[in-house]
């Protein structure tokens, strides 16, 4: 799966999201060691604080399924003017991650013109563990 294909499962998972109160428009996809995708979009709420990211139910419904090796995750996020945003992943969601990676990873977000790679390790350099 090549980084633009990832990147367009996060677009379509975008259509997904309840953001009635932001109009930011986020969508994940999540992809496993052995090639399978688990997608996920925000999904806001009225206690704000309830608010979920794309990026933790994405990877919220791979566990559920049994899968703990990621090899790679995009980020697509649409601003209320339909706009696409620049945002990789918030710092809760960093280290959701952490807990299913050892750094190396891939992060990609960005436009569909212009995507952006980092490691999860660089966006969080010191991941909290016990
Ligand atoms: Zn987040």
């Amino acid at each position: 799966m090549t980084d633009q294909e990832l990147f367009t499962y996060a677009q379509k998972a975008c259509e997904k999201a309840y953001a009635p109160y932001s109009r930011f428009r986020v969508g994940a996809a999540l992809l496993t060691k052995d090639g399978k995708v688990y997608t996920g979009a925000n999904i806001e709420n009225a206690s704000y604080g309830a608010t979920v990211c794309a990026e933790r139910t994405a990877l919220f419904a791979a566990v559920l399924d049994g899968r703990r090796e990621f090899t790679a995750i995009a980020v697509a996020a649409v601003q209320p003017d339909g706009a696409y945003a620049s945002a990789p992943p918030c710092g809760i969601c960093r280290q959701a991650l952490s807990e299913f990676s050892d750094g190396s990873l891939r992060v990609l977000y960005g436009t569909p013109q212009q995507l952006q790679e980092a490691s999860l390790g660089s966006l969080l350099p010191q991941a909290f563990g016990l």
